[in-house]
């Protein structure tokens, strides 16, 4: 069974509970290595909607500290990551932030495009989708944003890459095997490959209108092909769903391959096998 899980959250930004009952919550579900990865929004940029909560620079070495101390106490492996929106124009103070935060796990993602989110609700995945002109614009915009952020150098992982997704249960939206749309996220996955980054497994897509993981099992297999590392998280929002889905995660991983998962501590890869 799968004992990491490098993707949660805790009252310092969205989620429910508080870090000290997410490492309990860790110690029982019998996760050896987890990391909390709040939301980390950069200060110069306005508020953007869903990230009301997210962690500033005013309260990061608090945050930090109370992830230290529930180090000590639990006897479970915790590491301080964050999940860090990237913003283009904010690129240069977003990289001096992370690098000098004395953190494990360095998390981006993009969840904004052009101001509005992209896995909020449907409604307004629906505006964004009109405000990029179609979703095929959407989409390539998505991905090219993602491209500019593994390419800042400023993440260990990407969070949920084909976020994209989210609403598109029986291609609702768009046709994952399409031609721009395979051409939109390989081009994604040569710049990882180039900038040495990894991919997340991230299981919290079972529960979200599309029903499956992120990213989809191809792009997974591209991973494998291409030797791109993955981490995996299950981007609990409280202690409940924190670890879920391994098993299904594990079958997934075995079937295209993987023998090993990766994390970070103190930026540095290391790995777990899958047994
Ligand atoms: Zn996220
Ligand atoms: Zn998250």
């Amino acid at each position: 069974m799968i004992c990491i899980d490098s993707h949660s959250h805790s009252t310092f930004s969205d989620g429910n509970n508080s870090i000290n009952e997410m490492v309990e919550a860790a110690r029982r579900k019998g996760l050896n290595i987890m990391a909390l990865t709040d939301h980390f929004q950069c200060p110069i940029v306005d508020r953007i909607v869903g990230f009301e909560k997210a962690l500033t620079i005013n309260n990061l070495k608090k945050y930090l500290r109370v992830i230290e101390a529930a180090k000590v106490i639990r006897g479970v492996k915790v590491l301080k990551g964050l999940e860090v929106e990237y913003i283009s124009k904010a690129e240069e103070e977003i990289t001096e932030i992370v690098k000098k935060a004395n953190i494990d796990f360095a998390l981006g993602c993009v969840h904004t495009l052009k101001g509005l989110a992209v896995d909020y609700t449907e409604e307004e995945f629906k505006k964004n989708m009109l405000s990029h002109g179609s979703m095929k614009g959407f989409y390539i915009g998505y991905y090219e944003q993602l491209s500019s952020a593994i390419r800042s150098g400023i993440f260990d992982s990407v969070a949920h890459l084909d976020l994209i997704k989210i609403f598109n249960k029986e291609n609702k939206y768009f046709d994952e095997k399409e031609e721009e749309y395979v051409n939109a996220v390989e081009g994604c996955l040569d710049t990882i490959k180039k900038k040495s980054v990894c991919v997340e497994l991230n299981t919290s897509g079972f529960d979200k209108p599309v029903g499956v993981q992120y990213p989809s099992k191809w792009i997974i297999e591209r991973c494998f092909t291409a030797g791109i590392d993955l981490t995996i998280g299950s981007d609990a929002h409280n202690t409940k769903s924190l670890g879920n889905h391994r098993v299904e995660a594990e079958k997934l991983l075995k079937d295209v391959g993987f023998s090993r998962i990766a994390y970070f501590e103190n930026r540095k890869k290391k790995y777990e096998e899958v047994k």
